[in-house]
């Protein structure tokens, strides 16, 4: 049986009522103690999105915090240079922080002052997720938790003392892997225990449903904006058009084509192939990922031949992530949107030529997104037109482009 979606419903309440997509990605599979918890914030959830308050709100700080709207710009010397379609893209690492996690984080705040939670915790692996969560909580005077596996805070200092600096407690975790799942894990288990007083965020469109729905919910600015934008450059909505997201859990290619969802406009998703030379990569659906369980929600999950979650590989830290939202299962099911992946060395390249030819510079996950915009501009005519989401800046990845490329201009 085919699935489909259902025209003007959101995406992200497109579920059944055990809150899965399609039937059979999502949902909530979480012990019965956090089941109360999970409750309540999707009551108080539900309320508020439809609360004109809130939303005034919400919409005061995506403007003078968060930098709301990011710009939106042709890049004409790389569409001269690969020669076809018209190459442009949306600079959401101009928002405060350098990526679009601000606008998740920024959400989670608001709704714990509303909760009247005077705690914010949540989980981290590279580090970004926390670092951005941290930012808000401080503007938002939250105290603020982070659970981070004690791997990754041994490899990711500058973001384990920006948190530190922004007044942030780092939890190290040192269960299983020592890595980001087990920190999710912790920072559940923590959860339930002090959910009277403090507020859980997710990072990305991942975990149980009412975390991709606040998560998507959030990063939908970005096409609110970019669908005005797009309407201002060309006067409609062109009749070609290709919407390019990278994608590690899903949260910004979400956001990107949220407002794009019943019009015609292709949605391409990008996921890390890893290394050109190795056999690991963090590309569940392109590479014919099972489904499984991870996080408390149902998904493709790259997984081993026993059905436990597999090792992942990717020059990428924000795209090194076994599993994939819902959301996306129920758009590559759907065919609404087409995944595909690019390796490290080509993400690198397109880093290379854009940041060489652009005034922007694409972090390693939106160089992902670039390389396949490369590909397909260059076998295009001028009328078709690309947008790509240049999600994240490339200075959080000084050190790791300085070693592989020699030297780092940005
Ligand atoms: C975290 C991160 C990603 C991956 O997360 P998604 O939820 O897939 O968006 C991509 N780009 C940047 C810059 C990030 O920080």
């Amino acid at each position: 049986m085919s699935l489909k979606i259902r025209k003007n419903i959101p995406l992200i309440d497109q579920h059944d009522k055990n809150f899965m997509y399609g039937g059979k990605f999502g949902g909530n599979f979480i012990p019965e103690t956090l089941k109360k918890p999970i409750d309540d914030l999707t009551k108080l959830f539900e309320k508020l999105r439809r609360d004109k308050k809130f939303l005034k709100d919400r919409d005061n700080y995506f403007n003078n915090f968060v930098g709301a709207p990011t710009p939106f710009i042709k890049l004409e010397n790389l569409s001269d240079h690969l020669g076809g379609a018209q190459i442009y893209a949306k600079v959401v690492s101009e928002a405060n922080g350098g990526a679009h996690k601000i606008y998740n984080a920024t959400v989670h705040c608001l709704i714990a002052k509303k909760a009247g939670k005077k705690y914010v915790v949540g989980d981290t692996g590279a580090g970004y997720a926390g670092k951005m969560l941290s930012m808000a909580a401080k503007k938002f005077s939250l105290k603020c938790k982070i659970f981070m596996g004690a791997k990754d805070i041994k490899r990711q200092r500058p973001n384990v003392e920006a948190m530190r600096k922004n007044g942030a407690e780092i939890v190290p975790v040192t269960t299983g892997s020592q890595t980001l799942v087990d920190a999710v894990s912790e920072c559940m288990r923590y959860w339930v225990s002090n959910c009277d007083t403090t507020h859980m965020c997710v990072g990305s469109t991942v975990g149980p449903n009412i975390f991709i729905k606040i998560c998507a919910w959030s990063t939908a600015q970005i096409s609110r904006e970019l669908i005005k934008q797009v309407k201002e450059e060309f006067g409609k909505i062109p009749e070609k058009l290709k919407l390019i997201n990278c994608v590690g859990g899903g949260s910004s290619a979400a956001g990107f084509w949220n407002e794009f969802m019943d019009t015609n406009a292709q949605f391409i998703g990008v996921e890390a192939g890893g290394p050109r030379n190795s056999k690991l990569h963090a590309a569940p659906l392109t590479n014919g990922s099972k489904i499984g369980i991870l996080h408390g929600a149902a998904q493709y999950v790259i997984q081993d031949s026993e059905g436990q979650i597999g090792s992942t590989e990717s020059i990428s830290a924000g795209l090194d992530y076994p599993g994939i939202s819902p959301l996306h299962c129920f758009l590559k099911d759907t065919k609404r949107a087409r995944y595909t992946s690019a390796s490290d060395e080509e993400a690198l390249k397109a880093y290379q030529l854009v940041s060489k030819l652009e005034n922007i510079s694409p972090s390693l996950e939106p160089s992902h997104a670039f390389a396949e915009a490369i590909k397909l501009a260059p076998k295009l005519s001028s009328s078709e037109i690309i947008i790509v989401n240049s999600c994240g800046d490339s200075l959080k990845d000084k050190d790791i482009i300085k070693q592989k490329l020699g030297s780092y201009v940005r």
